[in-house]
This record gives C-alpha cells, structure tokens and sequence, in this order.
C-alpha cells in the first residue's frame, strides 16, 4: 500500500501519516524533513537563501541520508542526527526558499522515488500524490485555515522553548504558502485524484485519524475499521 498525504505547512500531515504508519504497519517519510536538511546545509555555510546558483554549488557536497529509530524518523546530514536543528523558523523558510530550485528537487528525487518503489509507505510533502508517487493507491491533500495552522505552528515552537510570537508564526506560513503554491516547479497542489480533507475542524487528532481511514477504505475496498 502506498498512501499520498500532501498539503501546506501545518496541516497536521506529519502527526496523520505518524499515526496511520503506526496503526497500518506501514514505514513513514517525512519528505518535508529532507528539504529542511539542504536549507540548513545552506544555512550553516552562511549561503543566503536567494542566493540560487551558491545553493546549486554546494549540493555535491551535501549527504543526506535518513533512519529510523523507534519508528521515527530521523535525518542526517553527514553523520550528524538533525533532526531537531531543522525544525526551527529560519530554516523553514529556508527549506521553502530551496525547494523551489530545479537542481535541488532533482536531487532529492532519486532517494525519495527509491523509497516509493519499495511499497508499504506513507510519505507526506507537497508534491507526493503529483510527482514522487503518482501511482499511490490513496491521496490525501490535508489542509486547514492559515489561523489554524499558524496556532498549531506556534504551540508547537512555544512547547519546545522557542521564542516567537503568533504573528511572527503567521507571516511566516503566509510567506512559505504563497512561494510553495504559486512555484512554477512542483507547486503545492492537490493531484487530480486527491480526496481534499479539510482539518480545521478536527480538533483531536483521533478525529482526523478516522476521516483518513474512512477515506482509506472507500479508495481500496478494503476495511481498516479495526485500527479505529
Ligand atoms: O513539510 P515541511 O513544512 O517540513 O516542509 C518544509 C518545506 O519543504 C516546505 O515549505 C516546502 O517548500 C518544501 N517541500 C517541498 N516538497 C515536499 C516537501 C516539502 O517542496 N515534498
């Protein structure tokens, strides 16, 4: 089985495909996490993020490579676990400013595909159900109201100590938003066969769990009803 969930930034994507890797027995890829990765390669060598061709120059000497640890994801950069460093506002911004590269989406593309082909898999990014696994037998486009996302983004930066405020989270989403959507290359949209779930609403996580499943079973045929 392959499952698509894409979506914008702080739709609750990572916590839904966390959630129906662990009850469905299926490996999870946080694609998001490996763009991340190169605007912190780029960030800690000082290469300003408009700066395309320095970003291009850089990516042969980048190693990016992930494992998985409990179950959880976790990303390399050379040997150095960076799974932490790449979740803070900078390079989110970072990660949106390199992901609309040509040369940087080719560069990922291999790793990502290689670990479509293998099956068993929930991957969520912005272009999975498009570009990196056309042929999932589910598609998922998740997505919520920029208020919203910017509140769970916020909470979850406040919980880990981090010193923002709400607005500033909220400038920030609208400006990932409208680069990662209106890109001319990969653009953050629902593939044409997507199921478009709406999770604004869904307070609980449990909630959204149940809408997937409901959307899982109506796509195979078959009934997941037991994970509920
Ligand atoms: O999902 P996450 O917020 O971690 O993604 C970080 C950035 O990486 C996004 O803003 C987006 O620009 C980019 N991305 C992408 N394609 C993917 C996954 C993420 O362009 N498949």
């Amino acid at each position: 089985m392959k499952i698509a969930i894409d979506g914008p930034g702080g739709a609750g994507k990572s916590c839904l495909a966390r959630n129906l890797a662990k009850k469905l027995g299926l490996k999870y890829v946080d694609t998001g996490a490996l763009y991340r990765t190169i605007g912190l390669a780029a960030a800690r060598r000082g290469i300003k993020m408009d700066d395309t061709a320095g970003i291009v120059a850089m990516l042969p000497d980048v190693d990016i490579s992930l494992d998985y640890k409990d179950g959880r994801q976790c990303v390399f950069l050379s040997d150095e676990d960076v799974s932490d460093a790449i979740r803070t506002p900078e390079i989110s911004l970072y990660a949106s400013a390199v992901s609309a590269i040509p040369e940087v989406r080719e560069f990922l593309f291999d790793l990502q595909r290689t670990l479509a082909a293998k099956g068993d898999v929930v991957m969520d990014g912005r272009d999975i159900g498009t570009v990196i696994m056309p042929d999932a037998d589910v598609k998922i486009f998740l997505y919520a109201s920029i208020e919203d996302r910017a509140k769970r983004r916020f909470d979850e930066l406040t919980r880990k100590g981090m010193s923002v405020t709400y607005e500033e989270v909220l400038a920030d989403m609208k400006k990932r938003d409208s680069q990662d959507s209106g890109r001319k290359i990969a653009p953050a949209i629902p593939a044409e066969d997507a199921v478009l779930l709406d999770n604004s609403s869904f307070a609980d996580p449990a909630d959204t769990f149940a809408a997937a499943i409901r959307i899982i079973n109506e796509k195979t045929g078959a009934s997941y009803d037991d994970v509920l």
